[in-house]
């Protein structure tokens, strides 16, 4: 315990991590270190009992990166982290009682079930006399906080961000407490091998360690790295999935190893020092910032956004049960380059480029006619970012049934798409070799190159790689159609 603690802070008090999984601008560990009080620091993976919706196999992979990490940074400072399995509520009270902590502190979720059950828990702790602290480590401003002139949330994105602007300067970072002082860790502590996040049989993590090094440094080096770099010609390079162009920021931020303060802040002071960017590209990067805020608004008000059309209207859509379809997504084997790249790089590497993000969900959606849900599912099974609410949000925007959705009439080419953001065809070529003779005009729609093209390529179509499972004018007529009865249908 730390010299000079008073005698009523002398319990312990319980810093419970979720996803906030740094010791920097971590206002539970602030205030609790601030108590004067030992700290006891725990996680409890919930595993597939989880209060919310269980992690998927790629976050979960996060996950473990992310505990390691943080129980490092935290034996540097003479404790470690205190793991655990099983029902959180039940698991942080039994930890409260055993170790007759005074206090328990932690950072807000904002999904429905998730604070239905804090609140259960802040009110059980109460009635034992241990007070329970909450605070906001994952989002810029709280969801509630930004309303419209009636109070209301909204469902617009620039307004939301316009309202946003208006409260003034987000809150600087705090950082990581100088003096941590521990109490002793119950002994009965499970091992990070023991929580069995990482997969076996087979291992398909090798591209996800290459692409995704742990913990707050490698997350503070990547920041860096982009401000210095792509965030010169950000408004425009972010488009380009041939390129590193973004911040590659997300999973990071999904796993709290980093916080959108500290993002904001750093761009404030690279912005502050002159430089190479424009003050165009801080303000992109500024507002997909604010796009992840306005998705947290959005399932904050909206806590059914995974599973419900936030737009009624849609639950009448007429969807297709396309099985085979639905799987040559999944596996990258549509027969569209640009699609096939970007499932196959979410395979390889737990991530995708927004714009490819965007061009695959629009060609499940509205090609294929799947349900939204079918591709939200994936993705979360899939993605190192995978987030409730920017992915459910993204989804129902391309689906065009979200708040400030896609208008429904857009219908991305997936060629032109590829042709326009992947001029040379590299991308393409990165994640889909079978291509790799062809040269760029012809590796987007490889089904019209001649036979000697073909062979000069060594490419056999249809057997080396798959021709198109579905013709483009065709699949865009019937989800123009399908829109239009669902039109009609709301409309009578
Ligand atoms: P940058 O361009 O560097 O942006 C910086 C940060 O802003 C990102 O890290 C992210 O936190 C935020 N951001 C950027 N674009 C968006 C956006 N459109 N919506 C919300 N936040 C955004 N993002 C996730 O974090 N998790 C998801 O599960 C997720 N699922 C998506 C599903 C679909 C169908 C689509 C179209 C987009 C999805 N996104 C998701 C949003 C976006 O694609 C990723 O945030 C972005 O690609 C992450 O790369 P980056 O960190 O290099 O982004």
């Amino acid at each position: 315990m730390s010299a000079g603690m008073s005698a009523s802070a002398s319990s312990p008090a319980i810093v419970w991590f979720r996803d906030d999984l740094r010791v920097a601008d971590n206002p539970a560990l602030c205030r609790a270190a601030a108590s004067g009080r030992a700290l006891i620091c725990v996680y409890v993976h919930e595993g597939d009992g989880a209060i919310g919706r269980p992690l998927g196999g790629a976050a979960r992979w996060m996950l473990h990166g992310a505990l390691g990490a943080l129980d490092a940074q935290l034996r540097r400072r003479g404790g470690a982290l205190l793991l655990s399995r099983g029902a959180a509520g039940p698991a942080i009270e039994a930890l409260a009682a055993t170790t007759s902590a005074g206090a328990v502190f932690w950072n807000r979720r904002y999904g429905g079930p998730e604070r239905e059950a804090d609140a259960t828990l802040k009110a059980s702790l109460a009635a034992r006399g241990v007070a329970a602290h909450s605070a906001n480590a994952s989002l810029m401003r709280e969801p509630w906080s930004v309303a419209n002139a009636d109070g209301k949330p909204f469902r617009v994105f620039s307004a939301f961000w316009r309202a946003f602007a208006r409260q003034g300067e987000v809150d600087p970072p705090e950082p990581a407490p100088e003096r941590l002082a521990f109490h002793e860790l119950p002994p009965a502590a499970l091992s990070l091998a023991e929580l069995r996040l990482t997969p076996r049989k087979p291992d398909w993590s090798a591209g996800l360690a290459e692409a995704w090094p742990a913990g707050e440094a490698a997350a503070h080096g990547r920041l860096g790295a982009f401000l210095e770099g792509p965030l010169r010609g950000y408004g425009k390079g972010r488009d380009r999935p041939d390129r590193a162009g973004t911040s590659r920021l997300s999973p990071y931020l999904r796993c709290g190893a980093i916080s959108p303060r500290q993002a904001w802040a750093a761009a404030a002071s690279a912005q502050h020092a002159g430089g190479g960017a424009s003050a165009g590209d801080f303000d992109k990067f500024r507002a997909e910032l604010g796009w992840r805020e306005f998705s947290y608004h959005l399932l904050y008000h909206f806590p059914e956004l995974a599973r419900r059309n936030f737009q009624p209207r849609f639950d009448a859509m007429a969807w297709r049960g396309d099985a085979s379809g639905l799987e040559a997504w999944r596996r990258g084997r549509t027969g569209y380059p640009l699609v096939d790249a970007g499932m196959r790089e979410l395979w390889a590497t737990g991530w995708m480029h927004n714009r490819v993000r965007m061009v695959v969900a629009s060609f499940l959606i509205k090609h294929l006619l799947v349900d939204w849900r079918e591709g939200e599912a994936w993705f979360w099974d899939t993605l190192v970012d995978a987030d409730p609410a920017s992915n459910a949000a993204s989804w129902q925007w391309v689906a065009g049934s979200g708040a400030d959705a896609a208008p429904y009439y857009r219908i991305f080419n997936p060629v032109l798409q590829g042709e326009k953001f992947d001029p040379d065809a590299t991308y393409v070529k990165r994640w889909v070799p079978e291509l790799a003779g062809l040269p760029p005009h012809l590796a987007h729609r490889p089904w019209t190159a001649t036979p000697a093209e073909l062979a000069a390529a060594g490419l056999r179509l249809g057997e080396d790689y798959p021709l198109p499972i579905v013709d483009h004018a065709l699949a865009r007529q019937r989800a123009l159609a399908a829109h239009a009865a669902l039109r009609g249908e709301a409309q009578g």
